[in-house]
């Protein structure tokens, strides 16, 4: 038969999915023999019963029994017992913690009978009626659903008719008094008596428990957090311990050490005769727990000695409940303490230090989310600031800037030298240039996954989204700020994309010491290193000791290449030559686009040569001795040329006026000739290359050429020629040839020998479903998620995140956007398949990836299990993937798995 309730001398912490984290400590606790009042747990199985069912299994009752029964008699009391009544807590405790997500109802047990046996037994009057108050008023909110403030009220009443501040100065007859007036609260509100019988008090609490699983709040809150919801919780009672009895009681919260630096020291909060909730609830003042040594040496001692138990035996930072019961120590619970990010990495190594844990577990204690957050610059915490508005933290940073309310003004004042926040009720993919022009980006609406959230994100940009009490006037070029604050255009604010405040004004800001150790600007070994910095840098080493996974950059000029060398890139892994055609070189693209004879276009491509062959040797030459990856031409020829729209009225204008310009008219034609209605899915990639004449052997020369220049110079170019979305390998022979005769040449022309590497972007769905046959033709795949994410799902990247992402996520369809985190049930599964099926081919066939989910934690753990060579990220995120490629192989490690 299925056992429902453990005793906590039955269970221990890694029983966390039976017995709740609360459940699973205060067992460990015990058998680590510190004094935790005795009690059991009700499992989280008996809760998914109640919860699938509407019932509790029908075994539970007599279990429950048993178990009362025996620790009943280990306590010498029944519960309620009139003469000397055993009160005991029911409280929840799920697997995850969900702070203040569930109930808890304490001093059950306790009724018009046995108020007196209590106070008898406490020799103490107030405490019993103090006691009695707080279960009503608890069980009354949370069991039977009164309002609280109702009780509230009625305890102000009180204490404002004596004339008195604070609970603890209402005497036992006030409190009796309460007492009437919360019993005819429940009996007004619910139209019952408050339960008399103990037992049944047991039940209707341990009930409410099991339905908070389901309030709003946790189910809210389990969405944000991605916490399943079928997980249930269990239901813990425990023999109450009393920290109101008087002034040698009371209780505390602690962490074994500090949560926001790591540091070992004694950091909490005591309050003198105090119950429960009253420490965090704030209703008096708090001492610092330091003080306690004064108040009750022999307990403090005891108290910082269990801390270091708790730390030696979790072999982390635990968070500790405690009470006091006349000079006496209970453990209520503990966990593992939540911490900041830099608190992370300093105590991970701090543990090392110490011996408890090894450098694979300290991999394990920091992740790739928490060194990002430590990445970005800071609004100086000294500063003083005037905040105006709170939104949803959607991309980290500290961004400030002048207020613009449109796209066109960011980019126009932006060029100007301004730094700008785009503020927008929402954004759209017609913003996206204001996006790239400004600091910030700011919205009125919209989640985390909302377009705003989404692209900047992607970009490493700063931005608070749904901030809903700023209201954003487009038209008028005005937001108003509760309190009719009105910011604008031009105006100065500040965001905090990590704790989505927005200020008025300029908020300074401070540079990441993290950034700065990157940049080589601070040095970790450094005497007066800050202590950060050097719990990153070894986290770090550890970190590329153990991944197997090369980390390459995604970078399209020298300065990102260097910027990315520093950040530890061991190559490129996508070189986007499509930059290399814009700005002043559009002109060239346009009369290539526009040639009508094959002389004009030889022109055009000889003009393009030398240009796009400089950029290749100062690329080269910032990534010497490490492999370069450069893929040709892949986006559609219209994005070189003018809008559409724009172009019509120009040429409607000058017609009009009897003024048309030749060349314009020429563009025009060009331009509807290439419009399509499904650019992704048109002319680009590959296609370009096989019916453009010229432009990839121009880009091939180009890289060649480029490649001899170095060699001359005595560099080490290591270069891999890529060709974009590929579906077939015909397609990548064709191309091959011709590539490869282009080298010859090049190398007969230079005298070089060049030893180019020719391979393939994996991005359509048919590559990787013939990936056996490309990998004939291919001595590389790297894998393009962006585009395999869009045609595996049949999404438009540019499209579908703004429209119906938000609606996709509420209804749980998926848990993160498929373009921030490798789907790996689909797309995944072909990459796995097509990373085999390549290999069977060609086995010493190189595997990367260079789509956005290179820089992804999840994702980098899925790259490494499927055996990939390297990922290939923005600059940026290069740290964040060198330190994933080393937890997923240290976990490897510690799972014995390779
Ligand atoms: C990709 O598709 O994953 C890729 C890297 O190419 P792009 O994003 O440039 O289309
Ligand atoms: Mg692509």
């Amino acid at each position: 038969m299925q056992k429902f309730v453990y005793d906590f001398t039955e269970g221990n912490k890694d029983r966390k999915d039976l017995l709740g984290g609360k459940g699973a400590n205060l067992a460990e606790m015990t058998n680590l023999e510190l004094p935790v009042p005795p009690g059991f747990t009700i499992t989280t199985e008996a809760c998914k019963v109640y919860l699938e069912s509407g019932a509790e299994p029908p075994a539970l009752r007599d279990e429950v029994s048993a178990h009362l029964e025996a620790l009943e008699k280990g306590m010498g009391k029944k519960l309620g017992q009139a003469d000397d009544p055993l009160l005991v807590s029911v409280r929840s405790g799920a697997k995850f913690s969900m702070p203040g997500m569930m109930d808890t109802v304490l001093n059950i047990g306790l009724s018009d009978a046995s108020v007196a046996g209590l106070a008898a037994q406490a020799g103490n009057e107030r405490f019993a009626w103090d006691s009695y108050r707080r279960l009503i008023q608890m069980f009354g909110k949370t069991v039977l659903g009164v309002d609280g403030d109702l009780f509230e009220d009625a305890l102000e009443q009180a204490k404002r008719a004596k004339g008195v501040h604070d609970d603890v100065d209402l005497d036992a007859g006030d409190l009796q008094a309460l007492v009437d007036r919360f019993k005819a609260v429940v009996a007004k509100e619910t139209g019952r008596d408050f339960p008399q019988d103990p037992r049944e008090q047991m039940d209707m609490a341990v009930r409410a428990v099991f339905d908070s699983w389901n309030g709003e709040r946790a189910k809210l809150y389990r969405r944000q957090e991605r916490i399943p919801g079928d997980l249930g919780t269990a239901v813990n009672i425990c023999s109450m311990v009393f920290g109101n009895l008087g002034s040698d009681s009371g209780t505390g919260v602690a962490f074994t050490r500090d949560p926001a630096t790591g540091h070992q020291g004694v950091y909490g909060d005591y309050l003198c005769n105090a119950q429960g909730e009253d420490v965090v609830a704030g209703i008096r003042n708090t001492v610092p727990l330091a003080e306690l040594e004064q108040l009750d040496k022999t307990s403090y001692d005891q108290l910082l000695q269990i801390m270091e138990t708790l730390e030696t035996h979790y072999k982390d930072l635990c968070d500790i409940e405690f009470t006091i019961e006349r000079g006496k120590l209970w453990m209520l619970q503990t966990r593992v303490g939540k911490r900041t990010a830099a608190a992370a990495f300093r105590i991970a190594t701090q543990l090392v230090d110490q011996g408890l844990i090894d450098e694979a577990e300290a991999l394990q204690r920091v992740s790739g989310a928490q060194l990002a957050q430590l990445m970005f610059p800071r609004f100086d915490e000294k500063a003083k600031a005037q905040r105006i508005g709170w939104g949803i933290a959607a991309s980290p940073g500290a961004a400030v800037g002048k207020a613009v309310f449109d796209s066109y003004t960011a980019v126009k004042w932006s060029r100007s030298g301004e730094q700008v926040i785009l503020i927008r009720r929402e954004t759209n993919p017609d913003d996206l240039n204001g996006m790239i022009a400004a600091e910030g980006i700011l919205t009125s609406r919209g989640g985390k996954t909302s377009h705003a959230a989404v692209v900047a994100r992607g970009m490493g940009k700063t931005c608070v989204c749904g901030a809903e009490e700023l209201e954003v006037d487009t038209k008028r070029r005005r937001m108003t700020a509760p309190g009719g604050v009105v910011v604008e255009e031009g105006d100065l604010v500040s965001i905090d994309g990590s704790s989505g405040k927005v200020y008025l004004g300029r908020v300074p800001v401070v540079p990441s010491p993290v950034v700065e150790y990157f940049e080589g600007r601070m040095h970790a070994g450094a005497d007066d290193a800050d202590e950060l910095v050097k719990a990153v840098h070894r986290i770090m080493a550890y970190a590329d000791r153990v991944r197997r996974l090369r980390v390459r950059a995604n970078a399209d000029n020298a300065e990102d290449a260097a910027r990315a060398r520093r950040f530890g890139a061991q190559g490129i892994g996508l070189c986007r030559t499509e930059h290399m055609f814009l700005g002043e070189r559009r002109e060239l693209v346009e009369r290539l686009i526009l040639a009508d004879t094959d002389s004009e276009r030889d022109e055009a491509l000889a003009a393009l040569l030398p240009l796009q062959r400089a950029d290749f040797v100062e690329l080269f030459e910032a990534m010497d001795g490490l492999p370069v990856t450069v893929r040709l031409l892949d986006p559609p020829l219209h994005e070189f040329l003018p809008d559409i729209t724009e172009l019509s009225v120009r040429v409607a204008l000058a017609e009009a006026r009897k003024d048309a310009n030749e060349n314009d008219l020429r563009l025009l034609q060009a331009v509807h000739k290439l419009h399509e209605q499904n650019p992704m899915l048109g002319l680009r990639g590959v296609r370009l290359g096989l019916v453009i004449p010229g432009l990839f052997a121009m880009q091939v020369r180009a890289i060649a050429e480029a490649a001899a220049e170095r060699r001359k110079a005595k560099g080490d170019p290591r270069v891999e020629i890529m060709i974009p979305l590929v579906g077939t390998v015909q397609e990548l022979e064709i191309v091959r040839e011709e590539a490869e005769s282009v080298i010859a040449e090049a190398e007969a022309a230079t005298g070089t020998k060049l030893d180019l590497a020719l391979g393939t972007m994996i991005e359509l769905p048919r590559a990787a479903l013939t990936a056996a046959q490309i990998a004939e033709a291919a001595e590389f795949f790297s894998f393009g998620t962006n585009d395999l994410t869009q045609t595996v799902w049949g999404f438009s990247r540019d499209d579908v995140e703004a429209s119906f992402f938000t609606a996709y996520l509420e209804k749980g369809i998926f848990g993160v956007s498929p373009f921030e985190t490798i789907d790996k049930d689909g797309v995944g599964s072909l990459v796995r398949s097509a990373a085999e099926a390549g290999r069977a081919t060609r086995p010493d066939l190189k595997l990367g990836v260079c789509g956005e989910h290179g820089g992804d934690p999840e994702s980098v753990h899925f790259f490494h299990e499927v055996g990939l060579d390297y990922v290939s990220c923005s600059p940026f995120r290069i740290p964040v993937a060198r330190l994933e490629a080393g937890r997923a192989a240290a976990q490897d490690h510690s799972s014995g798995s390779r």
